[in-house]
């Protein structure tokens, strides 16, 4: 495998406070699938006061969280970690958000007479209305370039397939894509976004945020191999393959919870 750099360097924002329905399992599963193929991986965190270099790591990731806990993080990523995160994004490093963590990554999250700021990489508003929490396991269809890059068959580069996300959301927030906003991808069961539109997360470049927990890549192992290989800047193709017959059942799994036939 030809990685240029051979290790992944990620930071974890405020693990301590967003990491609600395990998402800090999405890092597990990074580090992982990056040791079973000899790559290596650095896990660095930041949380509240803590400074941001946004040149440092290949991958930025933060995890879903209460209101109360996402207010003290939304003050502090505003303030001292928003530039960095612009920073890291425009040089072409991933920036994962699930869920409280995705909201934050757009421009706002309005709740009662408070509105707490995002830091702006995805062009979104979220707004906590009144009506249920949307809650449920969902899937999502997504269509990715690069994921089969690599394989036999050379019209894959040309269309890539799309392929099921499946997990579970819980969220107070709706999440409204502006008008320069582009989904993650389009509701086959579930809620997505606002419960209306028929979409689910955003994507901005390697900026994606999605209300998908699960955790997410834990049941959804390619999504987890494409973050890998973009992160490190190579085609998913170069990353050696995996023995994925317990990673293929709990996507089996998360696809029937959420109601859809097995692949
Ligand atoms: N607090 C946010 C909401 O309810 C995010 C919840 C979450 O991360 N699960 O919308």
């Amino acid at each position: 495998m030809a990685v240029s750099s051979p290790i992944l360097r990620v930071c974890a924002l405020y693990p301590d406070l967003m990491n609600i329905y395990a998402d800090r399992g999405n890092l597990l599963m990074l580090e992982r699938r990056c040791a079973w193929r000899g790559i290596g991986f650095r896990l660095t965190s930041s949380s509240l006061g803590d400074p941001l270099d946004g040149s440092a790591h290949d991958l930025y990731y933060i995890g879903g969280g209460q209101d109360r806990d996402q207010r003290l993080c939304a003050g502090d990523l505003h303030e001292h970690k928003r530039t960095a995160l612009h920073e890291a994004a425009a040089r072409g490093a991933v920036l994962l958000g699930v869920c409280g963590g995705y909201q934050l990554l757009g421009h706002s999250y309005a709740l009662d007479d408070d509105e707490m700021p995002g830091v702006g990489l995805l062009d979104i508003r979220t707004v906590r209305e009144r009506g249920p929490r949307l809650i449920g396991n969902v899937a999502i269809e997504v269509t990715l370039e690069d994921l089969d890059a690599g394989g036999e068959d050379s019209t894959d580069r040309a269309a890539p397939k799309p392929r099921v996300l499946a997990g579970f959301e819980n969220h107070g927030g709706r999440t409204y894509l502006q008008a320069g906003a582009e989904p993650l991808g389009r509701v086959l069961k579930g809620h997505g976004n606002d419960g209306r539109s028929g979409y689910e997360g955003t994507r901005a470049g390697n900026v994606i945020g999605t209300y998908l927990h699960g955790p997410l890549l834990p049941k959804n192992a390619w999504f987890a191999d494409w973050l890998i290989a973009t992160a490190l800047g190579v085609e998913i193709g170069e990353l050696a393959s995996l023995d994925d017959e317990l990673e293929h059942r709990a996507h089996e799994s998360a696809r029937r919870a959420a109601g859809l036939a097995a692949a």
